[in-house]
Formats: C-alpha cells, sequence, structure tokens
C-alpha cells in the first residue's frame, strides 16, 4: 500500500497536450476515480503512472519516493486493462500465477495464492478453463485476480467495465469496490462513467481538456459543483441549465422572459448567468415551502416504476425554447399538454457566470 504524488505532470504528445498541471495526492488506502469525456487525458495520466508513459514535465511520488524515471516493471503497481489483456495460451490459472512465476516463485508457495485470489474473486472453478471459454465477466475477475496476486502497492484500472452489460457492471463495481476495501489497497481507477465515478470513489478527480476541474467526495461535487462542466457531468438525467440576465438594481436574475427570478449575491457582475437546477429538485409546488416558482406545459411523461420523469416546456425566450426535466419518486398520474405549477428551492439552485464558474453564494 502506498500514497501516491503527482506534481505538476504534463504530457505533449507530437500534435496534442494531452495532459497539464496535473497536481494530486493521494492517501494510502484511497480509492480515487478520474472521470471526464473521451480525450480529457485521464488514460494518460494513469499510464504515466503506470511507467508505460513518460511525462513531459513533473515528478510521479510514490510512497514519498520519485518514480518518474522508475521502469513500469519496477514501480510494485498493478494495472487492470479495460481489454484486460489475458494471455489467450494460458489456462486461467496460469494467467493468474504469471507474474510470480517470471519471479520464480516456488511452486508451492504459488499453488496457494492462486487458490486464494480466484477463491476471493469466486472463481476457483474456472482455474484449468482457456480465457476464451469465460464471459466477459469472468474474464474481467481473472484480470483482477491476476491483478492481485502480485500484492501490489497499488491497483490502477483503466476503465475495466466498460466491455460489460448494464446488470454485471452494477455487480462487478460492488464486487470491485468491496474487494478494495476488504485489501485497503490505494486504487486509481479511471472511467468515463459518472455512475461508477460517484458510487465507487472516495475522491473523484473531474477531467477536462487535460487539466483538473475538481477534486472532492462524490457529494461535495454533487452538491457544489465549481462549473457547470461538472454540474453537468455528474447526476443523470442530467442538471437542467437555463439562461437568464443579472439585473443589479433588484438583486436578482431574471429567467425566461422575466417569468422566473432569483436572489442574487451583490458581488455578482452583471451580464448572462446560467441556473442549474438538478431534475429531482423540480417538484409541483408546495403551498408552505419557500420556493421559485414557474408553470409549463407537461411535453413528455416517462413513467419508470419507482420514479417518473416529466419534460415541462416554459415556454420561448431569446428564441430558444426552455424546457425542465423533473424526477419525481413514484408514480404521477399527469398528462402531456396540461399545465403544471412547479417549483424548487433556493438552496437548491447553482448559478454559473459567462464562463461556467460557480458564482459565489
Ligand atoms: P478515452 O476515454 O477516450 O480513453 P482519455 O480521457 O483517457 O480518453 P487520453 O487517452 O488520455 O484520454 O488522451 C488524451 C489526449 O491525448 C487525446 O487528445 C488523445 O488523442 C491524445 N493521445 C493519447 N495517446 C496518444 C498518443 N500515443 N499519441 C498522440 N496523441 C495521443
Amino acid at each position: 500500500m502506498a500514497s501516491i504524488s503527482f506534481h505538476n505532470i504534463a504530457k505533449r504528445f507530437d500534435t496534442a497536450q494531452a495532459v497539464a498541471d496535473f497536481n494530486l495526492d493521494i492517501a494510502d488506502g484511497e480509492f480515487v476515480v478520474l472521470v471526464g469525456p473521451s480525450g480529457c487525458g485521464k488514460t494518460t495520466s494513469l499510464r504515466m503512472l503506470a511507467g508505460l508513459e513518460q511525462p513531459t514535465g513533473g515528478s510521479i511520488h510514490l510512497d514519498g519516493q520519485d518514480i518518474t524515471h522508475v521502469p513500469s516493471k519496477s514501480r510494485a503497481l498493478a494495472m487492470v486493462f479495460q481489454s484486460y489483456a489475458l494471455y489467450p495460451h494460458m489456462s486461467v490459472g496460469e494467467n493468474i500465477s504469471f507474474a510470480l512465476s517470471l519471479q520464480r516463485v516456488p511452486k508451492a508457495q504459488i499453488v496457494p495464492q492462486v487458490q486464494q485470489a480466484a477463491a476471493l474473486l469466486g472463481i476457483e472453478h474456472l482455474l484449468d478453463r482457456k480465457p476464451r471459454a469465460l464471459s466477459g465477466g469472468q474474464r474481467q475477475r481473472v484480470a483482477v485476480a491476476r491483478a492481485i496476486i502480485r500484492n501490489p502497492k497499488a491497483f490502477l484500472f483503466d476503465e475495466p467495465l466498460s466491455n460489460l452489460d448494464a446488470k454485471l457492471r452494477h455487480s462487478a463495481r460492488v464486487e470491485i469496490r468491496k474487494l478494495q476495501q476488504k485489501l485497503g489497497t490505494t486504487t486509481v481507477y479511471v472511467t468515463h462513467d459518472q455512475i461508477e465515478a460517484m458510487t465507487m470513489a472516495d475522491r473523484i478527480v473531474v477531467m477536462e481538456g487535460g487539466r483538473i476541474r475538481q477534486v472532492g467526495t462524490p457529494m461535495e461535487l454533487y452538491r457544489k459543483p465549481n462549473s457547470k462542466f461538472v454540474a453537468a457531468f455528474l447526476g443523470s438525467p442530467p442538471t437542467n441549465f437555463i439562461t437568464g440576465q443579472c439585473i443589479h438594481n433588484n438583486g436578482r436574475v431574471r429567467f425566461v422572459n422575466d417569468r422566473m427570478e432569483i436572489p442574487l449575491n451583490p458581488g455578482v457582475a452583471s451580464g448572462e448567468v446560467t441556473l442549474g437546477i438538478r431534475p429531482e429538485h423540480v417538484t409541483p409546488v408546495h403551498a408552505s415551502q419557500d420556493q421559485i416558482r414557474i408553470s409549463g406545459g407537461i411535453r413528455f411523461v416517462e413513467a419508470l416504476g419507482a420514479e417518473t420523469l416529466i419534460d415541462i416546456d416554459l415556454g420561448q425566450s431569446q428564441n430558444v425554447t426552455r424546457t425542465l426535466t423533473a424526477r419525481l419518486a413514484g408514480q404521477h398520474n399527469l398528462a402531456p399538454g396540461s399545465t403544471l405549477e412547479i417549483g424548487f428551492s433556493p438552496r437548491d439552485s447553482m448559478l454559473f457566470d459567462a464562463q461556467g464558474d460557480a458564482v459565489p453564494e
């Protein structure tokens, strides 16, 4: 187990600055998820930690020791790849034990370790099979068992669940998280899937364009995104955004042809601002509550059983149709075309300036 630090890490390929100004301290035993859209630099960051890519600037430290120029095989880190990278001609048992065989560990020691790793992943009955005779979920477990047996200082995962179907992904992410908690091994996990990030991470690192946008616990990022980008990236269905004009003479922001107003911190610059409101915070109006209210026409109702998603048309402003999605618990008998008065608490609203940065409260 180990702590990991990235200091001013940068990576430039011929044509692209893949990573820049990457600073991050990961505590011993922490589970950190790097998340962001395709091309944001998360895999390159992980590969630099693994020693599979050489940074063009900065340094990486493992337990306080500078490993920037230490060869990959001497870093004592175990990486699980998206493709699993199993050796097709070897059995599951041979795949799992391969790293120990390379280190010339005596066979009498290897056998019980393979048994133990296989038991942890529930694949003891598959040890004699070849990878081609395994399902995607089973291959993924073999790849994890192969990482565990090396007793590494940290696990590095690069999108390990992206080849699995939705149901398997759910169970596999729970399994990986439980296993990591049991072993207490520092883990850096790369994904573009915000649900994996939210459910697995101790801390999430959101990346955009090669740079870190925000670092925090899942709930910190969900509740207090520092930018429109982070607010948009985390949460499903996505955050509703509506642009408005900040009017300083009455200390309010006006939206949707002045049909909706919200109070504003006087320190905010005049001009365009964007309101962010999460679908679960939009509700039918409650007479007793302090809510910002607006009415709109119901466009579409999706009854999902446990919850209902409603698309509401607020009308046009600045030649754009403004819509909001509301996510209500349970089932609701609402007809498309009818009018609904909705509201949300000012406390749940998020405001972003014209650059997309969160406006201070
Ligand atoms: P994805 O989710 O699609 O894997 P990512 O966030 O992991 O994306 P990276 O693979 O780290 O992103 O790529 C970051 C940037 O660096 C991209 O613009 C990519 O095209 C570029 N890049 C990555 N590897 C190389 C390479 N070997 N040569 C040139 N450019 C590269």
